[in-house]
């Protein structure tokens, strides 16, 4: 079965198969890596992550470029008030983001190119830019891309019926930049005195690329003039991605992506989660207040990518409970089946839960069916029906690591047999739990002491405690 997804060109779903036969070439715009990454952003890239998995699983491969923006106002900016030098400092926020990738089980690209390192690709194609007229460079030695060149500009972004001659143009607050037509955009910016050291030699003077042709050149070195899939937030879709089609058609005549996957935005209170409006929630923000990765990633994986999903506690504590459930179901199938055999079986009872994820990344569709087969798989379990069933064990075992390796979801099967707690220790604890819930914090403190005394330690979780020997 073949993937289908929502094309923002086309508006309609679509059959995802790679264009040469072999495997699925796509292109995903980085971070802008002047701080944390925000769960936002994660939404995103998660995102993707799930989309390459399911071409995976689904026997397909995979050719993944995802860039590093080090070079804009932005991380200029920054870079100047800490005092460090822009690729110093770009380096430092670049390892952050990887090592949140890790955390949340990101695969890694297979390439992660950076702005900074590609100069001379950007150069090269706005030369052929110019070459065919398709840009201009004015007095102060900018370059700039003329849209009126090209006819098919707004197709993406549906801007025919709006007013191209807008100042949203640009992402930047470039407006200084002198200009023919106000929908022009920058390709290479002259050198100003505000951007200290950071300057580079081309054709038209001292000066540094724009952020638009930067994904055009480097999603076309490594993946061809025509490839698969581009993706990124909808806010990409104008202008970033609008101006990346103009500028990559103009100069090779060519389809430049054949599917546009845009994720919809992580919201906070009917905000976008973003760091201009200061309300975000980094890993380590959520790793403060006790909430693991993989919460955070199933979190982000409960809504509907076409969809804005809000983010709020309760969620995330329900996306906490969810982990758990199937870290007790893995456990579970994990014990009985290391006493057997491995016969490789793809999903197997769990193909409902693939087809979910192939009409259209349908995640939340693809986890609720997920529940469903836990919930009845551990009813059999309970009535006994897996005894003896090798074969039953090993497909369940199986179809479930696949359901989790789609959606990229690792859970930590528990090894030791469940300890038993004698019912008065259950009662104190209880007690205390009661306690601290209607926050008479002395009984609270005086009962866990008394737990200690006997042994036992509470670690206390968000809406539940846990027991444990304390040696
Ligand atoms: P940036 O670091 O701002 O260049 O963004 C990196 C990626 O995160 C881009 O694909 C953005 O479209 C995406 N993004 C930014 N904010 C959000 C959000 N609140 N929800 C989902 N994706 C986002
Ligand atoms: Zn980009």
């Amino acid at each position: 079965m073949v993937l289908k997804l929502y094309d923002t060109l086309t508006r309609k779903v679509q059959d995802v198969s790679p264009m040469d036969g072999e495997s699925v070439r796509f292109y995903a715009c980085g971070p802008t890596v002047y701080g944390p990454a925000h769960i936002g952003n994660f939404r995103t890239f998660v995102m993707q992550d799930v989309f390459r998995r399911v071409m995976e699983t689904s026997g397909i491969k995979t050719f993944h470029v995802r860039n590093l923006t080090d070079v804009d106002d932005k991380t200029i900016r920054r870079s100047q008030e800490e005092g460090i030098r822009l690729q110093d400092f770009t380096a430092i926020w670049t390892a952050r983001f990887q090592n949140d990738c890790e955390l949340l089980n990101l695969m890694i690209p297979h390439k992660e190119p950076s702005a900074v390192r590609h100069i001379p690709e950007q150069i090269g194609l706005i030369e052929r830019l110019i070459e065919k007229d398709k840009a201009y460079q004015t007095k102060d030695g900018s370059v700039y891309f003329r849209v009126e060149a090209f006819a098919e500009y707004g197709r993406l972004s549906r801007l025919a019926d709006r007013e191209i001659t807008t100042s949203e143009t640009f992402r930047e607050s470039s407006d200084e930049y002198d200009r023919d037509s106000a929908a022009d955009f920058a390709l290479w910016k002259a050198r100003k005195i505000e951007d200290g050291e950071n300057f580079w030699d081309s054709p038209w003077g001292q000066g540094r690329p724009g952020w638009h042709i930067e994904c055009s050149a480097m999603s076309m070195k490594y993946l061809g003039e025509s490839f698969d899939l581009h993706s990124g937030g909808v806010d990409l879709i104008f202008p970033h991605h609008e101006n990346e089609i103009a500028q990559s058609e103009s100069v090779t005549g060519k389809t430049f992506a054949h599917h546009w996957f845009h994720i919809a935005h992580l919201m906070v209170e009917g905000q976008k989660m973003s760091k201009s409006l200061g309300n975000l929630y980094t890993l380590s923000d959520l790793a403060d207040r006790g909430y693991q990765p993989q919460e955070i990633r199933y979190l982000l994986l409960s809504g509907n990518f076409r969809q804005p999903l809000n983010f709020t506690f309760d969620s995330l504590g329900a996306a906490q409970k969810a982990i758990s459930k199937l870290t007790d179901f893995a456990s579970k199938f994990e014990f009985e089946y290391a006493a057997c055999s491995p016969l490789k079986c793809k999903f197997g009872p769990f193909y409902a839960v693939q087809e979910a994820l192939l009409e259209d990344l349908n995640t939340p569709e693809a986890l609720g069916r997920l529940f469903r087969l836990v919930r009845e798989l551990t009813d059999a379990w309970n009535r006994g029906e897996f005894k003896g069933q090798r074969s039953k064990i090993i497909s369940v075992h199986e179809g479930f690591q696949s359901c989790l390796d789609a959606f990229g979801l690792i859970v930590q099967v528990k090894k030791e047999e469940p300890i038993e707690v004698p019912s008065d220790i259950q009662e104190l604890a209880q007690k205390r739990w009661q306690a601290k819930v209607e926050k008479n914090w002395a009984v609270a403190d005086q009962l866990r002491d008394e737990l200690l005394k006997q042994g036992w330690l509470i670690k206390d979780g968000k809406q539940a405690f846990e027991l444990c020997k304390s040696d």
